[in-house]
């Protein structure tokens, strides 16, 4: 521990970033990472204290005490050894991890937690710059050869341990470029996209083999689902070829609202909306973008992919954004002494809420209206929660101006095509069904088919998915080997 009494001095330190004026005529990253002072200070604010809340509470189990110590220390090239030793990509999730980490910080019962995100986000940005971050390539090659479906987190984190094992290992992706939803879905301001690249060009030179444009399955998807492959394998093929395979497609099927009106041109899925976005800003022409500009925007949907939207929507220039949820207001605060050092409930501002925003609760759309086959506006009514269950609000129905109205309200499951066509059993919520315990963790009723991240646990989070792909690669080697040193 840097100093005893650091958290008796030194309030929390945020990293710089540009005000919302300023950052919505642009689709960069907004924030700085702290300066090397700014850390040290961050870092000594960590007490130490004993049982290290924050490890448990952080998925891919960082060893955040020791990291924190570092850094006060400035001996940022043993940080960024301890930060690696638990999570393959600290650059994404020291972006965009929501942080439960810091919930669970001891120093957060009565005060403001350690800034744990940003000593990550610091660390890893000062590794990359000094050039400390090269590839591990493996001394022994097994001869296995593994196929990873699905290039999201979940993938690349399975690939890269898979690969550093000595497996000769090859990711297939049916978009046309490699990342998943970090690559098309998650917006440009909040990631920038040669993020992946970089990460990508380090597996490749570990003996990661990518293919995109290629889809794994049988029956074409619907629609709904983002698929640019030209080429078609089956799962038969692919078994023929691999010793095993992990399935890492993530959870695409979006949440639909069967509304009255729901037909009408003007309103679309926030899939359909986000990945445009992060194709033009990749470089790609787009022969009729669907674009917010001029119009009143209705994001239904009040978690992060709306929260997305309205990001996106701003920027694109829009007349006016607002964003209804379903479920009732959340309280400003939590209460502390009852939560801690769980992941609370309360009201959650966005950065791209703060860059204007109308936000509504308890509010469920009963229809959209409009002329010539387009939306002009949704009706809407207020609701009351009572005992888990939802009423409307007698005579609370009003009326909302909607141009464009996009869909964010949550992923219910994976293609199920993808599923049928490996023909692994499924759990209740249409889910890959496979444990994470014991000796077929992460394996699914198929043998030598393994699954993790979106695919197996449903809509989640990035630095779950990096958890579940490092463990599921940990099960296949020793499932391949007999027994493996792969960190779980
Ligand atoms: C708009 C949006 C914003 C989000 N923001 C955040 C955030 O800020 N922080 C956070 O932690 N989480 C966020 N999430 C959630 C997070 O992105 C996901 O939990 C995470 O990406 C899941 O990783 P995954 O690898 O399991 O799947 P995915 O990232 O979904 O990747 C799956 C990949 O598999 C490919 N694939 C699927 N089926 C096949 C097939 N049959 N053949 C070939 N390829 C296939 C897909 O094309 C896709 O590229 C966000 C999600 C969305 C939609
Ligand atoms: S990965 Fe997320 S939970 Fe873990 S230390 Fe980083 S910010 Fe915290």
């Amino acid at each position: 521990m840097g100093k005893a009494t650091g958290f008796l001095e030194y309030e929390r330190r945020h990293e710089a970033y540009e005000l919302p004026l300023e950052r919505v005529k642009h689709w960069k990253e907004f924030t700085h990472a702290l300066t090397d002072e700014d850390a040290k200070i961050q870092g000594a604010r960590c007490m130490d204290c004993g049982i290290p809340f924050c490890n448990n509470g952080c998925p891919v189990n960082n060893i955040i005490p020791d990291f924190n110590d570092l850094v006060f220390r400035q001996d940022w090239k043993q940080a960024i050894e301890v930060l690696h030793s638990t999570n393959n990509f600290p650059e994404l999730t020291g972006r965009i991890c929501p942080a439960p980490c810091e919930a669970a910080c001891t120093l957060n019962i009565n005060s403001d937690a350690v800034g744990i995100k940003s000593i990550e986000r610091a660390i890893i940005d000062k590794a990359w710059s000094e050039g400390w971050v090269a590839p591990q390539v493996p001394k022994l090659k097994t001869g296995k050869k593994i196929a990873v479906v699905g290039s999201g987190p979940a993938g690349l984190a399975a690939a890269q341990q898979l690969a550093r094992a000595g497996h000769e290992v090859t990711v297939f992706e049916k978009n046309d470029r490699i990342g998943g939803l970090l690559r098309y879905g998650i917006p440009d301001f909040k990631l920038e996209k040669w993020q992946i690249d970089r990460r990508m060009r380090q597996m490749e030179a570990e003996g990661v083999t990518f293919r995109t444009g290629v889809f794994i399955g049988k029956e074409p998807l619907p629609p709904s689902i983002n698929n640019a492959a030209k080429d078609t394998l089956s799962p038969d093929e692919l078994r023929e070829q691999f010793d095993a395979i992990v399935m890492a497609g993530g959870a695409e099927t979006p949440r639909d609202l069967p509304v009255p009106g729901r037909e009408l041109a003007g309103i679309h899925f926030a899939m359909e909306f986000l990945p445009q976005q992060n194709r033009v800003n990749a470089g790609d022409k787009l022969a009729d973008q669907l674009l917010a500009k001029g119009k009143h925007v209705v994001v239904i949907g009040g978690g992060d992919t709306g929260s997305d939207c309205v990001g996106t929507s701003n920027r694109h220039g829009a007349k006016s954004v607002t964003q209804f949820e379903l479920l009732a207001q959340p309280p400003q605060e939590e209460n502390k002494p009852l939560v801690w050092p769980y992941w609370p409930i309360k009201l959650r501002t966005s950065s791209s809420h703060e860059e204007g925003c109308e936000r509504d609760w308890s509010v469920a759309t009963k229809r959209f209206e409009g002329r010539r086959g387009k939306v002009e506006k949704l009706i809407a009514a207020r609701v009351e929660w009572r005992d888990g269950k939802m009423q409307e609000v007698p005579g609370s129905e009003f009326e909302m101006k909607a141009d464009l109205v996009l869909l964010a309200m949550g992923f219910t499951q994976p293609a199920a095509a993808m599923l049928n066509a490996f023909a692994v059993d499924k759990d209740q919520r249409g889910n890959v069904r496979a444990g994470t315990d014991g000796e077929r963790a992460y394996h699914t009723s198929v043998d030598n088919v393994f699954a993790a991240g979106d695919v197996r646990r449903g809509q989640s989070l990035v630095v779950w998915a990096i958890r579940e792909g490092r463990q599921c690669a940990r099960a296949v080697d020793a499932f391949l080997m007999g027994a493996s040193e792969l960190p779980c």
